[in-house]
């Protein structure tokens, strides 16, 4: 069994509709289950349509929803479905229109409304590719999450999958693939215990790939995107950024949390419990080979795998008198940022201070105050954190070429910090220097043969 799962850009119009299915023709001889995203931007749009509905009502409503109806009714005609068989899509473009209008009048909402409305999306893109791929002689099948087995916590706009979905979605989607039926996953969205409609956070579709794939024991999960894989570097950064071929759970995890947006940080988990590779593969050029994530690498391989960076960044330097000797202290510090509801991304201590970093998003005015209580406190904004993933085994030399690079570049390292998981190497520069530094250390590890 595969899971084949396509992002919004795959299936963006009728056009890219075809190529997909022209993918997932090419492997009907596996059991299949497809897992779709919602159709290129409709979930931005029916986000902004939301917050135009609050804010200025119901005129520009009318305006965005006609945008959603349209790339819609357009996919539907340009592939040549007829308009008897699209009921059921013209029926939830209209509910999705009745609610953003009662939005608009009651100008309220809730991250529950949000995730009813934002619903729509993944169930309109199911509906239609199901009807073009029965248009084909395909005997597929639209399940929207709840049926095929998805039951999350109420956590709305980034729900968690409960346990019992790891049974409820084999018992739902199993005995159709042995009737030889392939369905057609909403991915993104579930519903809580109560029938309440929940997403699993923007860029979901992937973990809903990945829980199918993981729970009903499948070979694969293939995640279909716009780039040929995981890449060695931002190639908007660096122009030579090359196709990483295979790299580890873990490594992948790491680079979703550095920004390198190939796969939604929590979509490893599933797959690294059991063991299923993931293969991302790009729809727009399916002869690339894709970068395969899986529990171990190929023997011989380069031991750094990729170069990233997080701007904006603010380190945090905490300096106390009494941590000398002292127990406690850390853990008061962390209950400090965790009142405050901060998150801390990278930790590094001494005997008598501590340097962490957070997101430049977070107000951190409150909890210095807080936190001068007990010790002194410099904030230092405008940083970046720049990682070098790989195999950390091999960390002095890593670190010996990667420091030589900052000295030729004149850079200082502010703080160094090696990730508990042995996979990643990460240190602060100034937020302007990064993106040279990325491409210096991107020489110096990937580009040495030229
Ligand atoms: N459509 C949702 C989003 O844009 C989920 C996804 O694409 O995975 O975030
Ligand atoms: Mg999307």
């Amino acid at each position: 069994m595969l899971v084949m799962k396509f992002g919004g850009s795959s299936i963006a119009d009728a056009e890219h509709i075809r190529r997909v299915a022209k993918i997932v023709q090419e492997r009907l001889d596996k059991n299949l289950v497809v897992v779709l995203s919602a159709m290129g931007d409709t979930t931005d749009f029916i986000l902004k349509a939301a917050d135009e509905a609050i804010t200025t009502g119901p005129v520009s409503v009318e305006f965005s929803i006609e945008k959603i109806t349209e790339l819609h009714l357009n996919a539907l005609r340009e592939l040549g479905i007829s308009k008897t068989l699209t009921q059921d899509i013209r029926e939830l473009l209209s509910d999705l229109a009745s609610l953003l209008s009662g939005v608009s009048l009651i100008k309220e909402l809730t991250a529950k409304t949000r995730d009813y409305l934002v619903s729509f999306g993944e169930r309109l893109s199911a509906r239609v590719a199901a009807r073009y791929f029965q248009s084909l002689g395909i005997k597929a099948r639209a399940l929207d999450a709840w049926d095929a087995g998805f039951i999350s916590d109420s956590g709305f706009g980034s729900a968690e999958l409960l346990e019992e979905s790891w049974r409820t979605i084999p018992q739902a989607l199993l005995p159709l693939i042995d009737e030889g039926i392939l369905p057609i996953v909403t991915g993104f969205i579930a519903k809580d215990s109560s029938g309440a409609i929940t997403t699993l956070g923007r860029g979901g579709s992937d973990l809903s790939a990945t829980v199918i794939a993981a729970s009903c024991n499948a070979e694969e999960a293939q995640v279909w995107k716009d780039v040929d894989g995981i890449l060695t570097a931002d190639p908007r950064i660096v122009k030579d950024a090359r196709l990483v071929r295979a790299v580890t759970y873990e490594e992948a995890a790491e680079l979703a949390f550095f920004g390198a947006q190939v796969l939604h940080p929590r979509a490893m988990q599933p797959c690294s419990k059991t063991g299923t590779p993931v293969l991302v593969k790009n729809s727009y050029n399916p002869q690339s080979p894709g970068s395969v994530i899986s529990a171990s690498l190929p023997e011989g391989i380069n031991s750094v795998r990729a170069i990233t960076m997080r701007g904006n960044v603010t380190l945090v330097d905490i300096v106390s008198s009494r941590m000398l000797g002292q127990y406690g202290f850390l853990a008061e510090l962390f209950s400090c940022f965790a009142q405050h509801k901060i998150s801390v991304d990278m930790v590094a201590t001494s005997e008598v201070s501590v340097s962490l970093t957070l997101d430049a998003a977070h107000d951190i005015a409150a909890v210095k105050k807080t936190l001068s209580r007990i010790a002194s406190v410099e904030v230092k904004t405008k940083k970046a954190i720049v990682t070098i993933i790989g195999l950390v085994e091999r960390s002095s030399a890593i670190l010996e070429s990667a420091f030589g690079v900052c000295a030729s570049l004149g850079v200082q390292a502010q703080m160094v910090s090696q990730g508990a998981s042995k996979v990643n190497i990460s240190f602060i520069v100034d937020h302007d220097q990064a993106e040279s530094v990325v491409r210096g250390l991107h020489k110096r590890f990937f580009e040495r043969d030229n």
